[in-house]
């Protein structure tokens, strides 16, 4: 199905992003993916092509594209080329907009630059060992000292745990208030911050997942990002962003697994004939492709309406639980159609399979959407 919501300025900034990362990215995947981790200095080549936050304003060394088809079309290409270590979704529209919404003047001059020049790797840090879905049953303490914060927990499942420079930590800072939290910005090399391993996964073999430790890391208060009671409220304003460049990437994955599967059908043969030619392989593949078109005019819907300020919690939750659990669907059924070489990891549906699976539990389950939703509902 055509799509209807870019304009030629949008579709060369997807030929320029679709370049790079055929220049870039491509030739690396397999290097990345035995080393558990994308190496730095893509982030640095992707900075000197603006494609790090792209919205930020000028004088920080963004260009000021604050249109969110932008992301939505780097979520795209890295969903189609199945690359899931090089987080350019989460430095650029989950982390970066927290130091650009809730930081200061100061703040953003000091960091900005550094980020947007992919110099500083950024990472968010909410979930703990006892405490994901339930956020405000976190552990991790800030306790205010005058002219800083002492921070004592740990966090798990944090990705780009490894590369990052800079991680916004999430920590409780009243004890008589399970939701206040402030949201501090820890930097590589501050004493007391340490970093795990990094986590054998299912999929994303490429993206360095690791556990953090924070003993007495004293953080001055010129890294506390807003009010420092207020970062519950901070999280829960941003997941909806989160969830709708989820929704764009489980999409463009449905899309790209689809079309692999469309092709190797093509050429397999059973029984004399093309596996494509059995009415099995052809319905499940028309319900797909019928599937994945009402979900991306859904999900473009849902873009569009983020430009204009206008995305509820809610629908992104809706967009988030609909394109991922679809995007399950139609890795599975893939692996089907492939046979037995769908299980072998030399063939792209094998690791899109691995890689999806995290979608439905990743920035909020798919059980937590539903409360999203039925709450909105009022039930
Ligand atoms: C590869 C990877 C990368 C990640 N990256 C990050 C990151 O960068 N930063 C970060 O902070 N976190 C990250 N996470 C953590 C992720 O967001 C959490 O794993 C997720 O939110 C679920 O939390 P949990 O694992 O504690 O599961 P739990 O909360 O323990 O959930 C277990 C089960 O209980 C269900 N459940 C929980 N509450 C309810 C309820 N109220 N109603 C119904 N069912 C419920 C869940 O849906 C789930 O099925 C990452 C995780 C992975 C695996």
């Amino acid at each position: 199905m055509l799509r209807n919501h870019f304009e030629t300025e949008h579709n060369l900034f997807r030929d320029a992003f679709r370049s790079f990362l055929d220049k870039e990215v491509v030739p690396h995947q397999e290097e990345w993916e035995d080393a558990g981790v994308v190496d730095r200095s893509v982030w640095r080549k992707a900075g000197e092509m603006g494609f790090l936050l792209p919205w930020a304003e000028e004088e920080y060394g963004g260009t000021g594209l604050k249109d969110f088809r932008y992301e939505q079309i780097m979520c795209e290409e890295l969903a189609a080329i199945n690359e899931p270590g090089f987080m350019i979704p989460l430095h650029s529209a989950l982390c970066g907009p927290y130091i650009a919404e809730y930081g200061n003047a100061e703040q953003k001059a000091r960091w900005l630059p550094g980020i947007i020049r992919g110099e500083s790797i950024l990472a968010v840090a909410m979930t703990e060992p006892s405490a994901g879905s339930d956020l405000a049953g976190m552990r991790t303490t800030a306790v205010d000292k005058g002219d800083h914060f002492v921070l004592n927990g740990s966090k798990v499942f944090i990705s780009n745990g490894l590369l990052a420079d800079l991680v916004i930590v999430a920590a409780k800072t009243d004890p008589n208030n399970k939701h206040a939290m402030g949201l501090f910005v820890v930097e590589r090399g501050m004493e007391g911050f340490e970093r795990g391993r990094n986590l054998k996964k299912l999929g994303m073999k490429s993206q360095d997942t690791a556990e953090l430790f924070f003993n007495n890391v004293k953080v001055p208060k010129e890294n506390l990002l807003g009010d420092a009671k207020g970062g519950f409220f901070y999280l829960m304003n941003m997941l909806a962003q989160e969830r709708l460049t989820n929704a764009c990437g489980a999409v463009a994955g449905a899309e790209a697994a689809l079309n692999a599967t469309v092709d190797y059908v093509k050429e397999r043969k059973a029984f004399d004939r093309p596996v494509a030619h059995f009415q099995n392989t052809r319905f499940k593949l028309a319900e797909m492709r019928t599937q994945i078109d009402v979900a991306q005019v859904f999900t473009d819907r849902c873009v569009m309406d983020h430009n204009q300020k206008k995305l509820t919690p809610e629908v992104a939750a809706e967009a988030k639980l609909f394109t991922t659990e679809l995007l399950c669907k139609v890795v599975d059924e893939g692996v089907q159609l492939h046979g037995g070489w769908g299980y072998m990891w030399e063939y792209p549906i094998c690791k899109m399979y691995a890689n999806a699976r995290i979608q439905r539990i990743f920035a909020g389950t798919s059980e937590i959407m539903k409360e999203i939703i039925s709450r909105g509902m009022k039930l």
